[in-house]
């Protein structure tokens, strides 16, 4: 019995090593984990203690091809898991939990020292081909031979940060197999928007903003108050990685998103201010008057969106650009041009078609002795720890039945 790779994998070959299989990890790092390490900026966000139907809210794609897996190894599993592991977690904002220690390396380390424990084998090389036989599974070859067994998990990844070793092989040992394979796209990526504009306000970090995402025709998809930042291309930050995620098809649909730079404040109570400001400073040009508003790095886009003159006095503004002014800091539009690349999203949507999988087992239904887990499955999520729980459900349903335990 053998399986590829990790978070996903490293989880898949303990639960199968536990079920009494002879398990091998084959990962082409030196080291276990490297994009765990780096998630949740460090800290690992390793799964949302929340009810089923939130979770399954927050996967917007294939949720139901999830059912089972979820059903049987639930966010609380997982956390019971690593309390027994003796990790302590605790749950922050929103339900996202996190090691104590604030640090991934020790989620690393758990699966890595619980899959050594179940005595899972690890060896540090490339996967090159998946070995199919008669319809079925029957090894793989790295560049230092072909290794034989009965079953293969896939757990290699998607194609995002490929410098942490998922470049998308998965995909290809897939399509050997005779799987289709959905597109693969970025999600939770930073948005190229209006170039020109947003580079006036390059380096600009916005915090306690609402950021709204709509699609062409209005209908709101996405609203959070949180911290964004500009960029030469356009916008990143938290906010706008979580709003990418809500505009699934740039080739089908248009988007935009609007800023509420004042969300503390109801459009009147902003009137007022901007009209005491201007009583206060009567012969400041509108750039200065503003300045008790906004970061200076952001007033040339408001007047730029406003249509206002930057040398026009406070005084001499008159009731209809107040007013224009007021309702570009409540909502400053932008249309998205599209995503930044796949190598700089945080997750891959697309991936094995999940119709050619059984969502019971994780087995393909092309090649018997074959599974997958993890991100190179055709199903994502939203930020907030949900992404991790897919790859630790969908692990611990491909080790059990490839070790033929469930
Ligand atoms: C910066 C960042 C922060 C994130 N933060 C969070 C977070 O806080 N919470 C959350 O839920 N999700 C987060 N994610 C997403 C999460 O990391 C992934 O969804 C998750 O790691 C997917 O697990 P996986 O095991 O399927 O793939 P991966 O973790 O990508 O593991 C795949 C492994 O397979 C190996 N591999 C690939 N091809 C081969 C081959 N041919 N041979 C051998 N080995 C191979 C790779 O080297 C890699 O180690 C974050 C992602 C990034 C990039």
């Amino acid at each position: 019995m053998l399986d590829v790779a990790l978070a996903a994998g490293m989880f898949a070959a303990g639960c199968a090593a536990e079920t009494g299989a002879d398990v091998t990890v084959f990962e082409k790092n030196k080291f276990p984990g490297k994009k765990l390490n780096i998630t949740g900026k460090g800290r690992c966000n390793v799964t949302n203690n929340c009810s089923f139907d939130e979770l399954m809210s927050n996967v917007p794609q294939n949720p139901r091809f999830m059912y089972s897996a979820f059903s049987n190894f639930t966010p609380q599993d997982m956390m019971a898991f690593f309390e027994n592991e003796g990790i302590e977690l605790k749950t922050e904002r929103g339900g996202r939990v996190f090691p104590v220690s604030d640090k991934a390396r020790d989620i690393t380390d758990a699966l890595f020292n619980f899959a050594k424990k179940k005595g899972v084998k690890f060896k540090f090389e490339t996967v090159k081909e998946l070995l199919c036989e008669n319809g079925a599974v029957s090894g793989v070859e790295t560049e230092s031979g072909k290794f034989l067994c009965d079953a293969v998990i896939v757990a290699t990844g998607g194609a995002s940060y490929p410098l942490t070793g998922s470049t998308g092989d998965g995909y290809k040992f897939a399509k050997d197999a005779g799987h289709t394979v959905v597109s693969p796209k970025g999600s939770l990526v930073p948005l190229c928007v209006e170039r020109e504009t947003c580079k006036m306000a390059q380096g600009v970090t916005l915090k306690n903003v609402v950021l709204s995402a709509y699609n062409e025709k209005g209908k709101l998809l996405f609203s959070e108050i949180g911290e964004m930042l500009f960029t030469h291309f356009g916008m990143s930050g938290p906010l706008v990685l979580s709003a990418s995620a809500h505009m699934r098809d740039f080739e089908k649909e248009k988007y935009y998103v609007c800023i509420d730079l004042k969300p503390g404040l109801t459009p009147e109570k902003l009137e007022d201010r901007i009209l005491r400001d201007i009583e206060e400073k009567k012969n400041k040009d509108i750039h200065n008057l503003l300045r008790g508003l906004l970061p200076s790095g952001m007033i040339p886009i408001v007047l730029k969106k406003s249509g206002i003159d930057a040398s026009v006095k406070g005084n001499s503004l008159t009731r209809e650009l107040r007013k224009t002014l007021r309702d570009t800091l409540k909502c400053l539009r932008f249309d998205v041009d599209g995503k930044r690349p796949i190598e700089e999203a945080i997750i891959t949507s697309g991936g094995v078609n999940v119709r050619e999988i059984n969502p019971k087992t994780m087995e393909s239904k092309k090649m018997c002795g074959l599974y997958f887990a993890g991100e190179v499955l055709d199903v994502d999520a939203y930020t907030g720890g949900f992404n991790l729980q897919i790859a630790w459900s969908s692990a611990c349903a491909a080790g059990k039945s490839a070790a033929g335990g469930e």
